[in-house]
């Protein structure tokens, strides 16, 4: 029996949701510490304690690790390393499978602890379930082929037997935000293990015990001890701490942390993937269904409270059906249903913390100060919770103001008017970021071909957002401003390993034979070169 289920057992407590907004109740203190204790920090060391948004009140006291927790992490992981990675991608696998059933299994356990500490609605709390369910038995299924060794034409084709073969990077560092707390800090952990490597996640102050909800489960799947370790603390100092010390770092997290990161690890010739911020633009071309992309526009723009990467903050409709859309698009905002519940009751949650709450709203006032008129929304709502913003819709939004082109990573959309598909390219297209997109038309290859011309990592057509980051099979990340490199798919594995090429010449070293004249060689050579061309060998 496991630490957890023994503390299960103990308190008799099955998972049951608070209530109100206070703590859920099945989170015991005993349960609290057995998550703690996955944690490399001193027993005197200092704490962090987050905010819970429902109430404003304190979350509990998580102990902050240093630097040298941090050196200390990595120098246990490195030792863990090479058995894990010794085993068949197929029993490393197993555990991943594991892991997946217990989290099927459990999941009202870390919805409640996503809702307690970050404030989203439940339902965007089991979407972070369902993606990491995904991208468990994805990987756990095709990380051997993603990972299978390429066989290449050697230099001396016939003579020569090439294998370019994949090497894990040994310890990975992941840094994630508080956003998607349990995806993007287990969905990029899942590959790298598969992969053979150690993992050290950092945790974001504000959602630590959900992160380490996750490793406690791991470790119940069966994920020995040091192969995946978690570090907390204040960001700057454990972030680049983790990236001081490990073999490769997997950010996401805002553009400007991104650079700092990108910049610390390029002094120390490390790779990197960086995912980063968006400004993501939806287009409504005049032949859409106005009724299927106002409802698109509305889940994909208030989705997560509108904190998603990914989601929607710039719509731009066709004149010829911009008022059409621009009524539909207000019903379906006015029928999203605020509230904070540790049920389904919700559409839409509270924002994540009075700083995200300060943001929002001082976006909107810039804009509305600088003469952009407010259709729906536009002010928050303390009488439902202390960091809850109206979903938000605005129009006569210009580029003087803050919100045309930064993020605002709140409920709030800029309505657009464009006069033809050309126009609606220009507005997508403005701006330094690059994540992701939408088209709504019923013309698909009409949407196709405007979409490959937008630029962002991944454009969804009749859908806002779910319908790319959904398909784990297909890589995501973001152009421009937006990052660098995938998750997902084969790049979101292969970036966690080293190509190595193994060359072997079944003829003795490749060069002149013992004693043959270096001229009659290069003219040997010559020849060859030409009847390959004539022959159209490569
Ligand atoms: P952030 O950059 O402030 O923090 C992200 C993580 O980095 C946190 O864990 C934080 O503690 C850590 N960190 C902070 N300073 C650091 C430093 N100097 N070195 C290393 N790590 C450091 O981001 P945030 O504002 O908390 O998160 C929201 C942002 O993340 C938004 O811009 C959002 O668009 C972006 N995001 C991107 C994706 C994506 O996949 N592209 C997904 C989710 C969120």
């Amino acid at each position: 029996m496991t630490a957890l289920q023994e503390t299960q057992q103990e308190t008799g407590q099955e998972t049951q949701q608070a209530a109100s907004g206070l703590r859920p109740t099945w989170v015991s203190d005993a349960r609290i510490a057995s998550w703690l204790r996955w944690l490399p920090a001193a027993d005197d060391a200092a704490t962090l304690t987050a905010t819970a948004p429902y109430d404003a009140r304190p979350t509990v006291p998580v102990p902050c690790c240093t630097p040298e927790d941090v050196a200390g992490a990595v120098t246990a992981a490195r030792a863990a390393q090479p058995a894990w990675a010794d085993l068949s991608v197929a029993a490393r696998a197993e555990v991943v499978l594991r892991f997946h059933d217990l989290l099927v299994e459990r999941q009202d356990e870390v919805m409640d602890l996503i809702q307690w500490e970050m404030g989203k609605a439940r339902f965007h709390a089991w979407q972070e379930v369902l993606q990491v369910a995904n991208i468990a038995r994805h990987y756990a299924k095709q990380a051997a082929s993603y990972l299978a060794d390429h066989k290449v034409r050697g230099a001396v084709p016939g003579l020569t037997r090439v294998r370019e073969v994949r090497v894990p990077r040994g310890v990975v560092g992941i840094i994630s935000p508080w956003n998607y707390p349990f995806y993007l800090g287990v969905g990029d952990a899942i590959p790298a293990l598969l992969a053979g490597n150690a993992v050290l996640g950092k945790a974001d102050p504000q959602t630590p015990l959900t992160l380490l909800w996750a490793r406690a489960l791991m470790a119940e799947a069966g994920l020995p001890e040091h192969v995946w370790s978690i570090v907390a603390g204040p960001g700057a100092e454990i972030g680049e701490a983790l990236v001081d010390h490990v073999d490769y770092v997997a950010f996401t997290g805002s553009t400007a942390t991104g650079r700092i990161v990108a910049q610390r690890a390029a002094g120390r010739l490390i790779g990197a993937s960086l995912e980063l911020g968006g400004k993501n633009p939806l287009i409504v071309r005049a032949d859409a269904d106005l009724e299927v992309a106002a409802r698109g526009t509305a889940l994909a723009a208030f989705a997560n409270t509108g904190q998603m990467c990914i989601h929607i903050e710039r719509v731009i409709a066709h004149t010829d059906v911009y008022d059409d859309f621009r009524e539909a698009l207000l019903a379906a905002t006015s029928s999203q249903k605020v509230a904070q519940t540790f049920d389904f009751g919700a559409d839409v949650g509270s924002l994540a913390s009075q700083a995200q709450l300060d943001k929002v709203g001082a976006h909107v006032a810039d804009a509305v100060a600088k003469g952009a008129t407010v259709l729906a929304g536009g002010r928050a709502l303390p009488e439902i919770g202390p960091y809850v913003y109206a979903p938000t819709v605005l129009e006569d939004v210009n580029e003087e103001m803050d919100l045309c082109l930064g993020e605002t990573f709140g409920p709030v959309i800029a309505l657009y008017r464009a006069t033809d598909d050309e126009d609606a390219l220009r507005i997508a297209n403005q701006g330094t970021a690059g994540l992701s997109a939408s088209v709504f038309s019923k013309d698909l290859k009409g949407a196709d071909a405007l979409a490959r011309r937008i630029r962002a990592g991944s454009v969804n057509i009749n859908d806002g957002a779910a319908v790319a980051a959904g398909s784990v099979e297909a890589g995501m990340g973001g152009m421009g401003d937006s990052g660098l490199g995938r998750r997902h798919g084969g790049e979101g594995i292969r970036k966690f390993t080293e190509s190595q090429t193994i060359a072997a010449s079944l003829i003795g070293p490749v060069g002149p034979p013992p004693g043959q004249a270096l001229e009659k060689f290069v003219a040997m050579g010559n020849k060859q070169l030409a009847l390959l061309r004539k022959l159209r060998v490569r």
